[in-house]
């Protein structure tokens, strides 16, 4: 992997530099305790020191709703929408949702390549950049608290500069383009990366242990766990639109007056809201909150790839309204909380 040093007093230069790529989005503070990749106008918007926004980038890549068709049932018609050519630069990715969008891409690109995140991803530029841990975080635990691939740069912080990790073609043609605004990389970059490496490794206050999880979850099927939690939950499904490796959708008919043209619409879904089990005949087959978190928890803490379906990230217990702890939960699934 090559790798570059970015002089700190050369950051605006590099962000301008990124405009050449797309629009710049970047985490904004956007109330007391909210944070936003929102799009940037000024420098000083852009807030590298938070540790999570609300709703995590997959919405740059699966929008929350969006149109996947018109139809004419007369004319046997259907139309997709023209491809946008909206090109983005999402610059300060955390190395969490960066492993979440990796799984996205699996999850969009390989059975059935779904055209509208494939043309998405070919017009993005991701930069991501290191963090320090709060008392949520645990990605440490999950395995991805450091990004091997799924971007173009990745900047860490070690001090006077950014130690620079080119990820992809694109990452190298940004590099070779703009040679004045890095440095080789010397043994006292290396070593500076690897203490905060440490350091922030180090920090983590939060832990879960995974080993085993997948079957102990299915060993507490009929655990109490379920029915604690469930009674708390508010069926809200807040936890689902936060998560960044959530990716349910559901796909409505708008039908017109006309009862011949209409839209095919895909939007985002939450597995705990009580309609996700309704059937056609009307039967639910997860009627209850205890079911549904049941379910949540099993798909959440179940592998894919040898990679659970959660990357840490802590953003389902933070905004939780019921306060329904992610790691607590688990925790009383293997044990070790009574
Ligand atoms: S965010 Fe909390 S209250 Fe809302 S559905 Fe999820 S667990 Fe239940
Ligand atoms: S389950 Fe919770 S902690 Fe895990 S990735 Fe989703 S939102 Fe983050």
């Amino acid at each position: 992997m090559l790798v570059k040093v970015l002089a700190k007093s050369s950051f605006s230069s590099f962000v301008g530099a990124l405009g050449d790529y797309g629009d710049l989005y970047a985490p904004v503070k956007t109330s007391e305790k909210v944070h936003s990749f929102k799009e940037i106008e000024s420098l000083t918007d852009i807030d590298l020191s938070y540790t999570r926004t609300m709703i995590p980038p997959k919405k740059f890549f699966i929008h929350p709703e969006e149109v996947i068709f018109e139809f004419n049932i007369d004319e046997e018609l259907y139309i997709e929408p023209p491809g946008g050519d909206e090109r983005i630069v999402l610059f300060g990715v955390h190395s969490c949702d960066i492993n979440a969008l990796n799984l996205l891409a699996k999850v969009f690109t390989e059975e059935l390549p779904d055209k509208y995140y494939l043309e998405r991803k070919e017009r993005s530029f991701i930069v991501g950049v290191s963090c320090v841990p709060d008392e949520y975080c645990f990605c440490h635990s999950t395995g991805t608290s450091y990004a091997q691939e799924g971007f173009e740069l990745f900047l860490h912080d070690i001090g006077d500069s950014y130690f620079v990790r080119v990820g992809s073609l694109k990452g190298h043609e940004f590099i070779a383009t703009h040679p004045s605004l890095f440095e080789a990389a010397e043994q006292s970059h290396y070593d500076s990366f690897k203490d905060a490496e440490r350091k922030m490794y180090a920090s983590f206050t939060n832990e879960l242990e995974m080993a085993g999880l997948q079957d102990l979850l299915d060993m507490a099927y009929e655990s109490e766990v379920w029915t604690e939690y469930g009674d708390k939950c508010l069926g809200c499904g807040s936890c689902n639109l936060v998560c960044p490796r959530c990716r349910c959708y559901d796909v409505e008919d708008h039908i017109n007056l006309d009862l011949n043209t209409g839209e095919r619409v895909r939007k985002w879904y939450s597995c705990m809201l009580s309609e996700h089990g309704l059937v056609a005949g009307g039967h639910n087959f997860r009627p209850t909150a205890r079911e549904r978190i049941r379910n949540r928890f099993n798909c959440k803490g179940s592998l894919r790839e040898d990679m659970p379906n959660c990357v840490g990230c802590g953003r389902c217990t933070v905004f939780c309204p019921a306060e329904i702890d992610y790691v607590e939960v688990m925790k009383k699934v293997r044990g070790d909380l009574k």
